[in-house]
């Protein structure tokens, strides 16, 4: 595993937060991103209501394990809680990109989950993406009910709100939130088109643990 400094986290995190508005996850200044800083228990966030194609690196929040501001002037996202709760949850995530996508939006808005339903979305998500039970934005209870709804699955959506996507470096989380998108989409096409097909637990284990063991180059 090659080992990211603070600097170029940092570069890549603003480099994500454009891809999030040029792929249309979010509009404006909405949704929120943040990656583990190695070997330290910080973590990085973006900051409250900027545009991500005018941030720069200082803009970026440096955050403690406990909800400390370690570097940084601005104020952290309004979702610091959240990114915190889950980190503290999973060890294996190190990255965390929360979206609003439309399709998604739609089954957080119709509390209806989105089953496996697609080879890519068990391999890369693991199961089902949950809706975790709504709460208001920035609350502790949206950050329990977020690190409920993911379990040990890499990507859930917030009622009434958007998409929590995580990996284990930025380029996979923003993989995640494009995935949770695309299954919301296909999944809705399929409903229209008949009775999906939606693959059992057995083979959406078998499809995530060969992809954790066999898929890409070992490095
Ligand atoms: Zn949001």
């Amino acid at each position: 595993m090659i080992i990211y400094s603070a600097g170029q986290l940092k570069e890549e995190l603003i480099d994500t937060g454009k891809k999030l508005v040029d792929l249309r996850l979010v509009v404006a200044t909405w949704g929120n991103i943040s990656c583990r800083v190695p070997k330290t228990g910080h973590f990085i966030v973006t900051p409250s209501g900027m545009p991500y194609h005018e941030l720069k690196p200082a803009d970026l929040v440096t955050m403690g394990r406990d909800g400390d501001i370690v570097e940084g002037t601005r104020k952290p996202s309004s979702e610091v809680l959240m990114h915190q709760e889950i980190y503290k949850a999973r060890p294996d995530i190190h990255a965390i990109v929360h979206t609003h996508s439309n399709f998604a939006c739609s089954f957080a808005v119709a509390g209806s989950p989105i089953p496996p339903i697609l080879e890519e979305m068990a391999q890369l998500i693991g199961g089902p993406v949950q809706v975790a039970r709504y709460a208001p934005p920035g609350t502790r209870e949206l950050a329990e009910h977020a690190v409920e709804a993911l379990d040990q699955r890499n990507a859930a959506l917030l009622a009434n709100h958007g998409v929590v996507a995580a990996g284990r470096t930025l380029h996979e989380a923003l993989t995640v939130a494009v995935l949770v998108e695309k299954c919301a989409q296909v999944f809705l096409g399929a409903k229209m088109l008949g009775t999906p097909h939606i693959l059992s637990p057995q083979e959406t284990h078998l499809l995530r643990e060969n992809f954790l063991k066999y898929y890409g180059q070992k490095r």
